[in-house]
């Protein structure tokens, strides 16, 4: 809702929204908390007294209305200052600067009860390639998230970190491109079981890859530790459409992924309306955003009981994915396999169906079923 309108191309379309009626309308709307980078809040260079002040009326807006702030941020990439990047910038000095917003941005988060913190390392990257050694960008980014977790747990704050991957923009290329570079440099920090994963539809599909197997693996993992909700056509700039407004096929087997795993976590829309909107647009993107989320709810519903996608699902034997493969008992299982006999023309002759499979589905999301 703070978007304005502004791109590389122009300048803002609409006035700013107040913090606090933004928490008053989204309410209105049913939504169940709200977030915000640590700038959007509070502008940079407030005072402490001007910082508290802001944060005390916040916190009495939602007091008022029973949104929550589930997860806090900050941004590290609006400043010219982080122009060379944050974390992974040469001159240790931004560094610094950088972890020292991102320690006084976990305490804003704290302070409004988040339990998770988003790290999108938007500078994090280069355009210029011999100006970066990166195996130490990323021995710093590496230093700079286990600092994070070391405060959090001296702070005795409840708090985990999720890494939001992207490939490019603003950046020529950034560090941690997709949600499997991610999951990798997990492993190499010091509190791996501390930080997870913040996927985003548009980061994803920007790198032409399927966002709800992404996240997929990343539940799989047991690393969705937050979400970004929105639309993104494959290929573009950085879109950040209202969810479901492109890719309604990911967008439906993503909700279906995360309702069928009961997945506790917000579900969260990083998005903006279009330029050409004003305020009542606005108002309509959100709105939108919620709605297209529980109707394909409603739809996964509809898929688990249609007879004849039901049916199509065992001609595709999906079922027998969860068969086990290899032989028991497992002290003979070589032998045993040796000694399997395999048709294999007649395993390659059968159908799979997927076809009709996949017009059933087309059909339900186009709303005949
Ligand atoms: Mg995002």
């Amino acid at each position: 809702m703070g978007n304005r309108g502004r791109d590389p191309f122009g300048h803002e379309t609409r006035p700013p929204i107040d913090p606090i009626d933004a928490v008053k309308r989204l309410a209105d709307l049913g939504a169940y908390g709200v977030n915000f980078h640590d700038d959007d809040l509070v502008p940079p260079g407030s005072s402490a007294a001007e910082r508290d002040q802001i944060v005390i009326a916040f916190h009495r807006a939602l007091a008022d209305t029973g949104l929550r702030v589930p997860m806090a941020t900050t941004n590290l990439f609006s400043q010219p200052v982080f122009k060379d990047g944050a974390f992974t910038a040469n001159d240790p000095k931004v560094r610094r600067f950088a972890l020292r917003k991102t320690l006084d941005a976990i305490d804003l988060g704290a302070e409004l009860g988040a339990s998770v913190f988003v790290m999108w390392g938007g500078r994090e990257g280069v355009e210029c390639d011999a100006a970066v050694d990166v195996p130490a960008a990323l021995d710093c980014y590496a230093e700079a998230i286990n600092a994070s977790c070391a405060y959090i747990t001296e702070q005795g704050y409840e708090m985990e970190i999720a890494i939001e991957p992207k490939p490019n923009e603003p950046r020529g290329n950034l560090f941690l491109p997709t949600v499997g570079h991610a999951l990798a440099f997990i492993h190499e920090l010091e509190y791996p079981e501390m930080v997870g994963l913040n996927p985003e539809f548009a980061h994803e599909t920007m790198s032409g890859l399927s966002f709800h197997h992404g996240v997929a693996q990343a539940l799989w993992a047991d690393k969705l530790f937050h979400i970004d909700l929105n639309g993104q056509v494959p290929g573009k700039y950085d879109q950040d459409f209202r969810f479901g407004s492109e890719g309604h096929k990911d967008a439906f087997y993503l909700v279906k992924l995360l309702e069928e795993a009961e997945w506790n976590g917000m579900r969260h829309f990083d998005a903006h309306a279009y330029r050409t909107e004003d305020e009542d647009g606005v108002w309509e993107f959100a709105r939108g955003c919620m709605r297209t989320y529980l109707i394909l709810k409603e739809k996964a519903a509809r898929f688990a009981v249609d007879d004849e996608i039901q049916a199509a699902l065992a001609v595709a034997k999906v079922d027998q994915l969860g068969l086990p493969t290899l032989p028991e008992p497992p002290e003979t299982r070589w032998k045993t396999l040796r000694e399997e006999t395999f048709d294999v023309d007649a395993l390659a002759t059968y159908g799979y169906g997927h076809e009709r499979l996949d017009q059933l589905v087309t059909e339900l999301l186009l709303g005949i079923r």
